[in-house]
């Protein structure tokens, strides 16, 4: 290479370098790495295909401007800290059930799913139509978060049980899994009950550690594998009418969103939330014939056992009230819950009960 070509061809390499100099801090500042930390490992079917999915949206839709890195149950906290760390600021936001986090505050239990509650879809008409959403903003906003719901488990099972239940008395001692106020009212009804992460379910139950334990539903369950170590199903379940997931920012990371972005991330909480319900309408009775197919044992409680579960609900519900914030949120969820259910009497229950009789 003679010296002028050389030049020319620094002078070219110069220019380019410069332009792409130029251009690269505008461009760097305008993208950022947000850390995600969930509650489940990864893959966990259901919980985590909605954590999956919104970090994507919010990745591909924002085209890498808020890139959400997700780091699954116990990778940077542990499943249930990751509402002190997002709070804290030692994380940018989490994806988990929130009722995991009733000792911060009872009312929680709203945004997930209460015992007799709502079904998925009355959550959706409550959270969006009915002041749901504006109750989860404020909560959130005393912990220095701001929450979306984002999923939905839809209606879940009462759960794997090593025996049968016949009666209350079979609940006496039982050591069983059950997070929210449907484990405290298992433990007002005599049971021994533990909350333990969705990873540490199948270990417990295999090892006799635990009796027996609810996750989400048959198809979920069915990937956890407790078909392979408990033989009773209880296909209905009185806790969990219909879990939502959420969504939760740290307050300050939310802020510093531009105003696009924050929309982004709201339509993409919205959208997870409803094709995260239907995925699992969608797959769990398929699933359940498989369970069934298999040999599990698909039992009902017995109506005095569901009475017995409704007078201990009714006493949680209750024994929260002296609190405000609790007070008003529930005021607010069970006169929407009143209000859905019956128009859904009216209008799904009877069509449901003619299209059976008609179709056969
Ligand atoms: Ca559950």
């Amino acid at each position: 290479m003679d010296r002028r070509s050389f030049l020319r061809t620094s002078a070219i390499g110069g220019a380019a370098a410069a332009s792409t100099t130029l251009a690269a801090p505008a461009y760097a500042q305008g993208n950022r790495t947000l850390t995600m930390v969930t509650s489940v490992p990864d893959g966990f079917a259901i919980f985590d295909d909605a954590a999956q999915q919104v970090a994507d949206y919010i990745t591909n839709a924002t085209d890498g401007a808020l890139t959400i890195n997700k780091m699954p149950a116990g990778s940077l906290v542990g499943a249930f800290e990751v509402f002190d760390a997002v709070s804290s600021g030692q994380a940018d936001l989490y994806h988990s059930a929130d009722y995991y986090f009733l000792n911060q505050h009872p009312a929680f239990a709203f945004f997930t799913s209460v015992p007799f509650g709502m079904t998925g879809q009355e959550m959706a008409n409550w959270y969006y139509h009915r002041g749901g959403h504006e109750a989860h903003t404020e909560l959130a906003s005393l912990f220095n978060l701001r929450s979306f719901l984002c999923g939905n488990t839809a209606m879940q099972p009462g759960g794997w049980f090593n025996i049968e239940i016949n009666s209350v008395e079979d609940l006496q001692g039982l050591r069983f899994r059950m997070p929210g106020q449907g484990g405290q009212v298992l433990g007002r009804l005599g049971a021994s009950v533990q909350n333990i992460p969705g990873g540490e379910i199948y270990q417990a139950l295999s090892s006799g550690q635990i009796d027996g334990a609810e996750w989400i539903g048959p198809y979920a369950d069915e990937r956890m594998g407790f078909q392979e170590v408990t033989p009773n199903y209880y296909t209905s379940g009185f806790h969990e009418p219909g879990s939502a997931l959420t969504l939760g920012f740290n307050l300050d990371v939310w802020e510093s969103l531009t105003a696009p972005q924050q929309t982004i991330v709201d339509a993409a909480t919205r959208a997870v939330y409803s094709t995260n319900l239907s995925l699992s309408l969608a797959e769990n009775g398929a699933a359940l014939a498989r369970l069934q197919a298999g040999g599990t044992q698909i039992r009902e409680f017995p109506d005095d056992v569901w009475d017995a579960f409704g007078t201990a609900a009714a006493e949680v519900r209750e024994e929260n009230m002296s609190d405000p914030i609790y007070a008003d949120i529930a005021t607010s969820y069970f006169e929407s819950l009143r209000e859905s259910a019956a128009w859904f009497e009216i209008g799904d229950g009877e069509y449901m009960r003619q299209r059976n009789r008609v179709n056969g």
